[in-house]
């Protein structure tokens, strides 16, 4: 079986699928492209515990967790299978690694799982998990999660991160794609390059030493997915940095995958 890869995405607004533009086509043709997965562990900045969580739900429900959005996206579903059997794995890789960890039988997709996994995979039919963040413990703890789930790769299983590279509302226009906002240019380049070199120490600082660093998160969750991939992922492997586009004049739909080198990389050139 081939190393899955690890695969972040900045899921922006919910409503990104009413109008599909550059992000979702990216995504779909992710989808298309990488190799199938035997089943998909989310993790959302949509959900957050007390310590690390996964649902056991044999039919994870599609959750709405949004207001003010037309009406068309609550009536969206993605009824995918649960996988209570890559629940289990997940709480013994964790508990191998010294991390706490809890499971809940009833959490379904919040939807910076379902929205992102509609475009790669719209059959629906890969079974799902979802893992729980922790807001409060910052970015190595999420690091560290990561680190020890990495092995999940090398069993069928595609560790998909959903939060996004900036996530200030008041960089935001809300209607209309503007211009993006320079500072969030700057930040997202700066979380390219320093991914790019594999920089840890400086990208786990990033409050501190990233342009706009506290800025582009004035709340540390959807920036905290991006540091479980960076701990799947083996030091040293350096992530593709895909930039489809920004929406809303502010928030950065850059996407980042770790893959092996063979078979041959996506390139999204088609
Ligand atoms: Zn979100």
């Amino acid at each position: 079986m081939s190393r899955q890869p690890v695969l972040f995405v900045s899921h922006g607004a919910p409503d990104v699928l009413l109008n599909p533009g550059a992000a979702v086509h990216m995504w779909e043709t992710l989808g298309a492209d990488l190799p199938r997965p035997q089943a998909i562990l989310v993790i959302s900045a949509h959900w957050a515990a007390q310590e690390p969580t996964v649902s056991t739900a044999a039919t994870p429900e599609t959750i709405h967790d949004f207001g003010g959005f037309p009406a068309e996206l609550y009536s969206m579903t993605y009824p995918a299978p649960g996988a209570p059997a890559l629940a289990s794995r997940v709480r013994e890789l964790l508990a191998a690694a010294g991390l706490p960890n809890a499971e809940v039988p009833e959490r379904g997709l919040d939807h910076g799982a379902w929205i992102p996994l509609k475009a790669l995979y719209p059959e629906a039919d890969i079974p799902v998990v979802q893992l729980a963040l922790q807001p409060h413990a910052g970015p190595d703890w999420h690091r560290r999660i990561g680190a020890a789930l990495r092995p999940l790769r090398d069993e069928g299983v595609l560790i998909l991160a959903s939060g996004a590279v900036t996530h200030n509302f008041g960089w935001l226009t809300w209607g209309t794609n503007s211009q993006p906002r320079p500072q969030a240019i700057a930040f997202s380049d700066w979380i390219g390059e320093t991914l790019a070199r594999d920089d840890r120490p400086t990208l786990l600082d990033y409050r501190r030493l990233a342009p706009h660093g506290a800025d582009a998160h004035p709340s540390e969750e959807h920036l905290l997915p991006l540091f479980a991939a960076l701990g799947a992922a083996q030091p040293g492997e350096k992530p593709l940095r895909l930039e489809p586009e920004y929406t809303y004049g502010g928030l950065s739909m850059d996407a980042y995958l770790w893959q092996d080198a063979s078979p041959a990389p996506i390139t999204l050139e088609h």
